[in-house]
């Protein structure tokens, strides 16, 4: 269910497609002169137009605002009002928020001048709070772009993960291209590759997971949280014996070296 916000009123449509774009006459845009100059070397979205979104991937609810009213200023938060279990603006921002976005995620579409598919911004932070309305995991991303896959974004438009300045760390740039996790399609595709029964972890996207570890060695994650938060439901293969943990802790410490007390002759 796709709904476009202009001015605090809600219209259901069935596409997103015809909105896209309006930020580029109508909205603000990716603006140099405002940002930190490392950001400015290293965007690729600058002078492109900026309309907000969000995504419920539970309920299958986004709300997109299309480039004109004060939606396009300011607030995510204004997209999600309204909707149950949400806070208001500024509250749903703050730390110490109670229902924060609920299960809405922000993203950002930016519109391409020269007419290209655009970049698919969503805010992403591995530390936030699981209702900040920000993608704490890349299994989180998945889901929100399987929800976005037929809303009228084009499918080949590039999914970044977003920072808090709406630019893409360098590091999450280079293991999206290491995944193969460019585009919309391919993150919408990529919701088996971060559950249950898979290799990578859920929450970072390494390359961590083997049947006998319940835990991801680089974040320090455990798998079934994440799977558990976004609805999917453990692989029976991938559960973990009873006690496996406290078993694998014996042997570490059955094989760690033993100093040697013993005086040489
Ligand atoms: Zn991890």
């Amino acid at each position: 269910m796709y709904f476009v916000q202009t001015y605090g009123h809600r219209t259901s449509v069935p596409s997103l497609a015809t909105f896209l774009r309006r930020s580029l006459t109508q909205g603000a845009r990716m603006n140099a002169t405002i940002m930190q100059a490392h950001d400015v070397a290293e965007c690729r979205w600058l002078g492109y137009g900026i309309g907000k979104g969000v995504t419920d991937p539970n309920a299958g609810i986004t709300v997109f605002s299309p480039g004109s009213g004060p939606e396009t200023q300011g607030l995510h938060g204004e997209l999600i009002q309204g909707f149950p279990f949400v806070d208001p603006t500024p509250l749903c921002y703050e730390d110490t928020h109670v229902f924060g976005f609920g299960t809405f995620l922000r993203w950002v579409y930016f519109a391409d001048p020269q007419g290209g598919p655009g970049v698919l911004g969503v805010d992403f932070s591995l530390t936030e709070r699981q209702t900040a309305g920000v993608a704490t995991s890349m299994l989180a991303v998945a889901r929100c772009a399987a929800a976005l896959a037929g809303s009228g974004i084009p499918p080949d438009a590039e999914l970044v993960l977003l920072n808090w300045r709406m630019c893409e760390p360098v590091r999450l740039t280079a293991l999206r291209h290491t995944e193969q996790l460019i585009t919309l399609r391919d993150w919408a595709r990529a919701v088996p590759h971060f559950a249950s029964g898979g290799t990578h972890c859920p929450r970072c996207g390494l390359h961590t997971l083997h049947a006998w570890v319940p835990f991801c060695n680089q974040c320090g994650c455990r798998p079934a949280l994440v799977w558990k938060r976004n609805g999917i439901a453990p692989h029976i293969n991938k559960e973990v014996p009873h006690g496996m943990e406290e078993r694998l802790a014996g042997l570490r410490r059955i094989t760690r070296p033993v100093p040697s007390t013993a005086c040489a002759a």
